[in-house]
């Protein structure tokens, strides 16, 4: 895997000087939170234990998915959309406006994106026809038998995961009054002072976005959120030659995850629907997307599967299901993997996000649904603003 800071890391070092934040974590909810504190004026410093991002936010699809969320995630993946676009221009990220293109298979999937429209209006959901949705997925002319039609979501955004995290981290190590401490690990947080393994770093305010380790920093309110262990098996594979979209593109199993196609009418038949054709599909808890990258590669994904500690060992019968299907949607035999990874993800059934004042100054956030990179500017300027909801 190839990160774009890998060679360029800093040696670790502490700074002497007390910062307004001290960020814990530099994944994309702690770097989002970083960004928007520098373009508040204020001074921060970011401690992170791994030598350049390695968590679930280089992991991923790179795929902010905006409009299939629902409520408030809704209105704060809206607000993340500007902030991600703004962030983008200022550190220099790939990411197009280039949507979401759902594929669908069938009378009821059609019917799910069809209520989605109804809903939310026909400019926020495009609806495509089967050669619209043959063309950009790039199948011959002849073989798009079993496509019925789709929608494309205009307002998702795409980055790449693999750049994202580190180049902000490196725009922000660029910024007056910014301090990003590598290779330190946090064994302990009181009011004020964030204690490492290195030494102690002070600030006034302390946010901590550890992700699913928040259990390590504060078992008791990682269990009182429930907070688990999300397992996800994701591959890179080499693009068919005529498919070059951007859109991040997802079937009928990411209809059954986001909660934006889950209250549309026909969910309920197309869970059945699902259920009735591809049954191993829902017992691995798949969400068959992929997404390409600048470089042309395919990432192609992803199955769940919950506990509190991580289990190391990746189903091989798992990763080929999910390769089979997304061959399927890509019109080809078989696609050539070039890796292979486990993601892993906060998760709770109790709820999309954790955040708690776990002590005064000092603020846990975690998002513990699968939806981090959607979220991470909204939250980061909902914390600003006093706007987050904060659980007892
Ligand atoms: C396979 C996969 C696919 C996904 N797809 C999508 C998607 O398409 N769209 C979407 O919106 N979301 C997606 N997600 C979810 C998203 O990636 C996460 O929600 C998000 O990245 C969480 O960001 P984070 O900063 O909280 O966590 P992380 O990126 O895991 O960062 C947490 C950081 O904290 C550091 N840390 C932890 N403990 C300590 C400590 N004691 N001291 C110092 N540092 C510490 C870690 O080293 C890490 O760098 C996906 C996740 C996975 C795994």
């Amino acid at each position: 895997m190839s990160i774009a800071t890998a060679s360029t890391t800093p040696a670790p070092r502490l700074p002497r000087e007390r910062s307004d934040l001290v960020v814990v974590g530099a994944g994309i909810v702690g770097l989002a939170h970083a960004v928007e504190a520098v373009r508040r004026g204020l001074s921060v410093t970011v401690v992170e234990r791994d030598r350049q991002p390695v968590g679930a936010s280089v992991r991923n699809f790179g795929h902010c998915c905006i409009t299939a969320q629902r409520g408030e995630l809704l209105d704060l993946a809206v607000r993340s959309r500007t902030g991600w676009l703004d962030a983008a221009s200022r550190a220099g990220l790939w990411a197009p406006e280039a949507g979401a293109l759902v594929v669908a298979r069938s009378a009821t999937e059609l019917a799910v994106l069809e209520e989605l429209r109804e809903e939310r209006g026909a400019d926020a959901v495009r609806m495509r026809t089967r050669d619209e949705v043959g063309d950009a997925l790039g199948r011959p002319a002849d073989e798009r038998g079993d496509l019925v039609g789709g929608a494309l979501l205009p307002a998702d955004l795409r980055v790449n995961p693999r750049e994202a995290a580190p180049r902000l981290a490196a725009w922000l190590a660029r910024q007056p009054g910014v301090h990003i401490a590598w290779g330190t690990n946090v064994t302990g947080v009181e009011s004020g002072t964030v204690h490492t393994a290195r030494g102690p770093v002070h600030g006034d305010q302390v946010l901590l976005c550890v992700g699913h380790d928040l259990d390590r920093l504060y078992p008791d309110e990682a269990e009182a959120h429930g907070i688990e262990r999300c397992r996800l098996s994701m591959a890179r594979v080499e693009a068919p030659p005529a498919f070059r979209t951007d859109s991040a593109v997802l079937t009928a199993t990411s209809m059954l995850r986001y909660d934006g196609f889950t209250a549309m009418p026909s969910a309920g038949a197309l869970r059945s629907e699902v259920t009735g054709h591809s049954e191993e599909l829902l017992a691995i808890g798949a969400n068959v997307m992929f997404t390409r990258l600048p470089d042309g590669t395919v990432l192609v994904g992803d199955s769940h599967a919950y506990d509190v500690t991580e289990i190391p060992f990746q189903d091989e019968a798992t990763t080929a299901l999910l390769l089979r299907e997304a061959a399927r949607v890509l019109g080809v035999r078989e696609v050539k993997v070039t890796e292979r990874w486990q993601g892993v993800y906060a998760s709770s059934a109790r709820g999309p996000l954790l955040v708690r004042d776990v002590a005064p100054g000092v603020r846990a956030l975690s998002v513990t649904s699968g939806i981090g990179m959607t979220l991470s500017f909204g939250l980061a300027a909902a914390t600003f603003e006093g706007a987050l909801p904060v659980s007892a």
